[in-house]
């Protein structure tokens, strides 16, 4: 690994109750994702994926230790601080998707980078041509309850990406999802890959782990397992800019 990790953590734990009902979901975790990684996560349920991804996107705050995201001290930021930081530099994707029910498609998307400071003219262009990539042109003005399960995934992965994110965080984005849907999900992730994005996903999918550059495997809180795939993690610094499409 050559650089600054983009994200790291540093003994990193979460635990929940005290005394005889303490549970270490997340133990003593050191990571270091650089720029351009895909990283997969894999494990039981139960063993803390979910925790860490939601640590390492300041979701929740770590009982100990310390995460750094381009220089920022997650786990030390105001809410407020947290949040801006959550709309400009991460993107988050969900097994059960978190769209807005009442929004259309498009909005879902441009309210993303509306948020993240996006003009309302570019905003919208932006959705646009995100829905585009993601095969979702003619469903823009379409509301979630219109679409499939892998449709609506694939709106939540362009609204993820809508405020050029320097890391999405995906927690078992294909959980939901039939064997189609996950193959055309699992095209975007290569695709996101593909253009040096920055990528942390939990998942019990071996396709999804298979495009990885790094899968670690979780037991009780910590790294049980960690296979490194040197081949194409070398060369491809990420930009943390998507699709392309400026500010
Ligand atoms: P995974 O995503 O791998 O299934 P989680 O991170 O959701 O695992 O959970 C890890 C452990 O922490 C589990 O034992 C779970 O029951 C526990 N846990 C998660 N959230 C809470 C909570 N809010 N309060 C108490 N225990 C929790
Ligand atoms: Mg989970």
């Amino acid at each position: 690994m050559t650089g600054p990790a983009l994200l790291r953590a540093r003994a990193v734990s979460r635990w929940y109750g005290r005394d005889s009902a303490l549970v270490r979901a997340v133990d003593d975790v050191d990571l270091e994702v650089p720029a351009g990684q895909t990283l997969a996560i894999m494990g039981p349920s139960g063993c803390g994926k979910s925790t860490l991804l939601h640590l390492l996107g300041g979701l929740q705050r770590p009982t100990h230790g310390e995460i750094v995201l381009a220089g920022h001290r997650v786990d030390a930021m105001s809410e407020r601080a947290l949040a801006r930081l959550r709309r400009q530099h991460i993107g988050f994707v969900f097994q059960s998707f978190h769209l807005m029910d009442e929004l259309t498609a498009v909005e879902n998307v441009e309210l993303a980078a509306l948020l993240a400071g996006r003009s309302p003219r570019r905003a919208r262009q932006r959705a646009l041509q995100l829905l585009d990539r993601v095969g979702l042109a003619d469903r823009a003005r379409h509301l979630p309850s219109a679409l499939s399960g892998g449709q609506r995934q694939r709106v939540a992965i362009a609204r993820a990406v809508s405020n050029e994110p320097l890391v999405v965080l995906a927690d078992e984005p294909t959980g939901n999802l039939d064997s189609a849907a996950t193959l055309e999900v699992l095209r975007l992730f290569e695709e996101l890959r593909g253009a040096g994005q920055t990528l942390v996903v939990v998942t019990h999918d071996a396709r999804i782990a298979a495009v990885a550059d790094r899968v670690i495997s979780m037991r009780d809180g910590a790294f049980a397992d960690d296979s490194r795939f040197a081949v194409g993690t070398a060369g491809r610094a990420g930009t943390g800019t998507v699709y392309g499409g400026g500010r």
